[in-house]
């Protein structure tokens, strides 16, 4: 069977996402009598965040319903406050309004900047991240895998004695490095593929992988291959939109709708905010449409992260002065950095994993000679005055194409801006190739104590930790035999740079 359409629209804030959605909605309302694809209008389904929450229109930047033109939008503003909503859950409802859409003879249309659900809703466990690898099948009592078993079975006593009784915790402040290297030691005898990814001195990552390992009863890499066979199609034929606006137009764009927002009462919806967090949850009435179990709440997600909330909530708990006055210039200038942070990771997110999973999924259906199942257009809305041209035709004709099966526009040929943000260099984002991405090696020169090696992520890291005053001092000394200055070096950089992945640069210069 083949699979039911669905037009996504992506895009950092302020480049027009709903203003598109709504215009091609209305547009296939009107197509009907002249179009073959038989398709009877559309519905807008919302994949922000922060927009599926109930009230607070201006700190979510809804389109207020006189602007909804009478299309229906769904999934807005249908949680509260405080309501947990997570990426699962919106994928679930998500699939339920799209079929219930599709029923209609309607097409449904995803809008939003949570580039990050709409990946999901598109692409089964094509999410190659092992960083979820936690969330696969946690069951506490999972069988062991044999090639697990086979692994915990060659464990000498001491390492077995750690693997049945990891600690709980670590203690935060400091790691001591004995016992980050035995956790280190007993993942790599565990599973190496899964240990060369970490650094030993990051014990949290070390400890998480060994837990998903005991809970999921199976090795991580084991847990890889087989995403690697189940490398399911596409959900849906998805026509994806990118709307874009380049950083030197948009940021400002973006300072003045932070400023639009404070005129129109952002500062009244972060106190009620803040009311609500205080007033106990029992107060609070479950709407319809929650969930059966009592939906969860937490007053550090959802809206309470969102930009705006932070940078204010401070301020307004001040006591009125000539403080407070700075706090709010303070707070002002804060949420327009954090905004624009935020657009830049939604661009950096576009780029960099949902283009390569559409162009994977494309690249499939080219090897059976077919049609993209995900083609993905760059619309170009950096200059507004040219809406109707650059955007509206363009996204009116490619869809009417795309619903009639027909050939489509080349993605490159659309504009200079498509052509240079839609080339990618071709990476693989296949779980094996995600698995052995960032390996860390062992630095021969810096490694005194084998036990607690040097290791440096593969690749650029390695050519800069090369090139760093500390590796060559360590060369020169060892080639000369000052081994003992060597070793000392070696020492007080392995205690100042305890932490994530290692970084080289500081480390040098604290040691000089
Ligand atoms: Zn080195």
């Amino acid at each position: 069977m083949s699979l039911r359409p669905l037009i996504a629209i992506c895009g950092t804030t302020g480049v027009g996402k709903s203003k598109l959605a709504i215009e091609l909605a209305l547009s296939l309302q009107l197509q009907t009598s002249h179009s073959t694809h038989g398709y009877n209008g559309a519905r807008i389904i919302n994949a922000d965040a922060m927009q599926v929450y109930a009230g607070m229109d201006i700190i979510t930047n809804k389109v207020p319903p006189e602007e909804q033109a009478g299309v229906e939008h769904l999934l807005m503003g249908f949680k509260k406050p405080g309501e947990q909503y997570v990426v699962g859950q919106w994928v679930r409802d998500a699939i339920q309004v799209i079929e219930e859409t599709h029923r209609r003879n309607q097409i449904p249309i995803i809008v939003g900047g949570t580039s990050y659900w709409i990946q999901h809703l598109i692409f089964p466990n094509r999410l190659a991240s092992l960083d979820k690898l936690d969330d696969t099948d946690k069951r506490p009592s999972a069988p062991m895998s044999e090639t697990l078993a086979a692994a915990v079975n060659c464990l000498p006593p001491k390492f077995l004695d750690l693997y049945n009784n990891l600690p709980k915790q670590l203690p935060s402040d400091s790691v001591d490095s004995e016992s980050a290297s035995a956790l280190y030691s007993l993942l790599g005898s565990l599973d190496p593929q899964m240990a060369q990814r970490w650094h030993w001195k990051d014990s949290r990552k070390v400890l998480r992988s060994l837990n998903v390992i005991k809970e999921s009863g199976r090795l991580g890499s084991e847990v890889v291959s087989e995403q690697n066979q189940v490398n399911e199609p596409p959900r849906y034929r998805s026509l994806l939109f990118w709307l874009y606006a380049k950083p030197d137009i948009l940021f400002p764009r973006l300072d003045a709708r932070v400023d639009n927002m404070i005129q129109r009462g952002l500062l009244k919806e972060v106190q009620e905010l803040i009311d609500i967090a205080k007033s106990p949850p029992e107060e609070q009435t479950y709407g319809p449409g929650s969930d059966t179990d009592s939906p969860q709440f937490d007053y550090t997600l959802g809206l309470y992260q969102s930009i705006g909330f932070k940078e204010f909530s401070q301020y307004l708990s001040m006591p009125e002065g000539q403080e407070k006055t700075k706090a709010y210039e303070s707070a002002v200038g804060r949420m327009k950095i954090s905004t624009r942070q935020y657009a830049k990771k939604q661009v950096s997110w576009l780029r960099n994993k949902l283009l390569p999973a559409a162009y994977s999924a494309n690249a499939a259906m080219r090897e059976i000679g077919k049609l993209p199942v995900v083609p993905t257009y760059l619309l170009d809305a950096t200059d507004l005055s040219s809406w109707k041209e650059n955007i509206h035709d363009i996204a009116e004709r490619i869809t009417r194409d795309f619903l009639e099966e027909r050939d489509l526009l080349d993605p490159l040929s659309v504009s200079d801006t498509a052509a240079s943000l839609l080339s990618l260099p071709e990476k693989d984002v296949s779980p094996t190739a995600v698995l052995n991405a960032r390996r860390k090696i062992v630095c021969p020169v810096c490694t005194v104590n084998p036990q607690q090696p040097v290791l440096i992520e593969e690749g650029k890291e390695w050519k800069a930790h090369v090139a760093t005053r500390f590796h060559r001092k360590m060369q020169r000394r060892a080639e000369h035999g000052h081994e003992w200055e060597a070793r000392k070096m070696s020492r007080e950089a392995s205690r100042n740079t305890i932490g994530t992945s290692l970084d080289v640069e500081s480390d040098s210069e604290k040691v000089e």
